[in-house]
């Protein structure tokens, strides 16, 4: 048995129809650069939010950018944000000319630890950049209140989270920016790169809507320096049909947690993913932690490999101590939870289309290994 960690062709082949009605659709009208598809999508994605404005761009990381771009954070600033989380949520803080500084996690939920934030605030710190790490949200309450009382910008990283709700909204709609990722493994995926920035805030909404596209008011009419980074028509189409399914898709992932949460349960040394009473998670990623010292999941890793189970570690080392961040002076110990949680997590397989019969096959391999240890 053969089970891969996503499979994007099974959900390509649910439906195969109307997605190449829609690909067509593009080809015919050839409008391949800020089409109509576009527009269309930026709407349905503000509603689909609860935000007032929507920006289509090029990636993730490029909403990032100029999300924090659009909140003037610039040389000389500061962001907290976490260090266990993918490399794009502090690369586009140094893209600025910004500093990250890197707070550490919760150890159940993965996610920044709001407690730990405030004692790292200096007269530098300009903003905060929670994530919502494998589609849970981060705890937005006390990060928004300590934002109030520090005047701080809030950007949320929803890359791994479009759908999660927090206390009832949508994540992405609380902090003045929220960043969505259309990477193709993503809960609403393209079929290349894609990304966009929602926001209730209009300044934010005017800035990188110009920013994305050359810093332009109309052609050839600069008002700022700005990128080249679109939404492309034929992704915003495809987008738009995958778009009705996204609730569907988000609801089989829970189904598949659950069914993953039973069989589990009664093996030894695994902890299930925790879900917060504030967030509905939306399972990007089903991850489980293994409990006991004496196993390691880069093992339990390679022995499902060999039984044909596809499984991935994010992330296997933090930001704080990649050599590319060497230069920040942090040290191994710094943040012991991110630490310990890069030794102990392993993503399993999760994708709406999994089967409970895959899903049991993933769990009998962890009994497997598990037993011979
Ligand atoms: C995927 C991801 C991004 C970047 O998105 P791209 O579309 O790949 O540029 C940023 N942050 C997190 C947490 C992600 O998982």
């Amino acid at each position: 048995m053969t089970i891969p960690m996503v499979d994007v062709v099974a959900q390509y082949n649910s439906i195969k129809a109307e997605l190449d009605a829609a690909i067509q659709g593009v080809a015919r009208h050839g409008q391949f650069i800020l089409g109509p598809e576009v527009q269309a999508f930026e709407e349905a994605m503000a509603t689909y939010c609860g935000t007032n404005f929507a920006i289509g761009v090029a990636s993730g990381t490029d909403a990032l950018r100029l999300a924090l771009l659009a909140c003037q954070i610039g040389p000389g600033d500061e962001v907290i944000t976490t260090a266990f989380t993918f490399v794009a949520t502090a690369e586009t803080i140094m893209q600025c000319g910004a500093t990250p500084v890197f707070v550490d996690i919760k150890p159940n939920s993965y996610n920044i630890d709001p407690d730990k934030i405030e004692r790292r605030i200096t007269s530098r710190t300009k903003a905060i950049l929670p994530v919502h790490l494998y589609g849970q949200a981060a705890d937005m309450e006390p990060i928004i209140e300590l934002a109030q009382e520090y005047k701080l910008k809030v950007i949320e990283d929803c890359a791994q989270a479009l759908g999660t709700e927090y206390k009832g909204r949508k994540v992405g709609s609380i902090g003045d920016a929220g960043c969505l990722s259309f990477f193709p493994s993503k809960n609403l995926g393209a079929f290349g790169d894609g990304g966009m920035v929602v926001t209730n805030n209009p300044e934010v909404a005017k800035i990188v809507n110009l920013l994305h596209k050359h810093g332009a008011s109309t052609n050839y009419y600069y008002i700022l320096p700005g990128f080249n980074s679109r939404l492309d028509t034929l992704h915003a189409a495809i987008l738009n049909v995958k778009l009705k399914w996204l609730d569907k898709w988000n609801q089989m992932r829970r189904n598949n947690a659950a069914t993953y949460n039973k069989l589990l349960t009664q093996v030894d040394y695994i902890e299930t993913p925790f879900v917060e009473n504030f967030s509905n998670a939306t399972f990007n990623y089903y991850t489980i932690r293994l409990e006991n010292s004496r196993l390691n999941s880069s093992e339990l890793q390679k022995y499902l490999g060999s039984r044909g189970i596809q499984t991935m570690i994010y992330y296997p080392l933090c930001l704080h101590l990649q050599k590319a961040y060497s230069h920040l002076k942090y040290e191994k110990g710094d943040l012991p939870e991110s630490e310990l949680a890069q030794e102990q997590v392993l993503s399993l397989p999760m994708y709406p289309e999994l089967s409970p019969e895959q899903i049991q096959g993933v769990v009998e391999g962890i009994k497997e290994f598990i037993g011979s240890r």
